[in-house]
């Protein structure tokens, strides 16, 4: 049987139908792509010159965005050819675990024990990063992880999004996205990717999200979250994943671990790194998403706690005005995990308060 061919190689997608199959041996049929070296030479991140076997590091500059936003990049070039895995973070700029993980995995991965090339971009939001901006990017005060795959001549998060997508996505076998509950949210560990009805391209992120090793697993449908990073590298046909770990807008060392660990295991399945796969539990899988928002602007009563399996129908929380009046009791109308909770009191008319995950079908209501 022919090897299977990868999306991310060719640009404008978009693999021929002859010679695409269903891999059984996912580490196998990594190891017979062409790795990086032609990759980059057709990117932006070329522009750092990474040799084989070396580390290369710079920014790279979002094009026609004025003031200008940089990029930082690590480019890990491996001694050995094997595939091309991408890596964000700080798509939210105040998720810290992952910005932390990223950047010591691009600081710190050996090129001379590495098959492949693995492509960091650890701060993805860096005018929203020494602002401590939630959700959003302070430019434009669009949220990043919305706007995929952007435009070329769009607002600034447009523009920062349109060269992901073209110059990172496009060259990669794979694509993780690490995140975390933002500034005001609890979370509990679990990774995220959009089943796009690609055979191989989901099957490949399913494997993916296990090695995340997270607690849970959401497969979710492609009406779920719209504009997403791996929403769009998933597009392509590449194998696209977000991460999500750590809380609150604190730097928590144990959440980094968590990422770090996720994201050495991705690249010992990909075949780029020799060794045994850490594990920390058996991930459960969950089938969607499903969001509670606010009704009005007030303060939020959760009645439970991040973690808990709520049924559906129960009392999850309440809104209430600055006298205790309540104005709307939040209902779960999904039974399963909560995922994550918003912690601040203060809540405006629409905002999301929490987000369950469910393994009941049907639509979900995410965003
Ligand atoms: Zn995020």
């Amino acid at each position: 049987m022919l090897p299977p061919r990868f999306c991310g190689i060719k640009r404008n997608n978009r693999c021929g139908k002859e010679g695409i199959a269903v891999p059984t041996a996912y580490t196998e049929v990594y190891r017979q792509t062409r790795g990086g070296v032609h990759l980059l030479s057709r990117t932006r991140f070329a522009t750092l010159k990474p040799k084989r076997g070396e580390r290369a590091q710079g920014t790279i500059p979002v094009p026609g965005v004025d003031p200008p936003w940089d990029l930082p990049a690590f480019v890990v070039r491996g001694a050995k050819d094997g595939p091309t895995l991408a890596v964000t973070a700080g798509v939210h700029a105040t998720e810290y675990a992952g910005i932390a993980a990223a950047i010591h995995a691009g600081r710190t991965l050996d090129p001379q024990a590495l098959r492949g090339t693995l492509i960091v971009v650890p701060l993805v939001n860096t005018p929203g990063f020494y602002e401590r901006t939630m959700y959003t990017n302070p430019r434009d005060g669009k949220n990043i992880n919305r706007v995929f795959p952007g435009r070329a001549r769009g607002s600034a998060s447009e523009r920062v999004t349109h060269f992901l997508t073209e110059e990172l996505f496009e060259g990669a076998d794979a694509y993780l996205d690490l995140h975390g509950g933002d500034m005001v949210e609890s979370l509990i560990p679990f990774s995220l990717y959009q089943l796009t009805g690609k055979e191989e391209t989901d099957a490949r992120s399913a494997e993916l999200a296990e090695a995340l090793d997270l607690d849970y697993i959401l497969a979710v449908p492609p009406d779920a979250l719209r504009g997403g990073s791996y929403t769009a590298a998933a597009a392509l046909g590449i194998p696209a994943l977000i991460a999500e770990a750590g809380q609150q807008g604190i730097y928590d060392s144990a959440a980094e671990a968590r990422h770090a660990r996720g994201l050495g295991n991705v690249m010992i399945r990909l075949g780029m790194l020799d060794g045994t796969e850490q594990r920390y539990g058996i991930p459960k899988r969950l089938a969607r998403f499903a969001w509670l928002y606010a009704d009005a602007q007030g303060l939020f009563y959760p009645s439970v706690a991040v973690g808990d399996l709520v049924q559906s129908g129960q009392t999850v929380g309440e809104v209430r005005d600055l006298f205790g009046k309540p104005l709307q009791t939040l209902h779960a109308d999904v039974s399963g995990p909560v995922l994550f909770l918003v912690t601040a009191l203060a809540v405006n008319k629409g905002n999301p308060l929490m987000g369950l995950g469910t393994e009941e079908p049907g639509r979900s209501r995410a965003g």
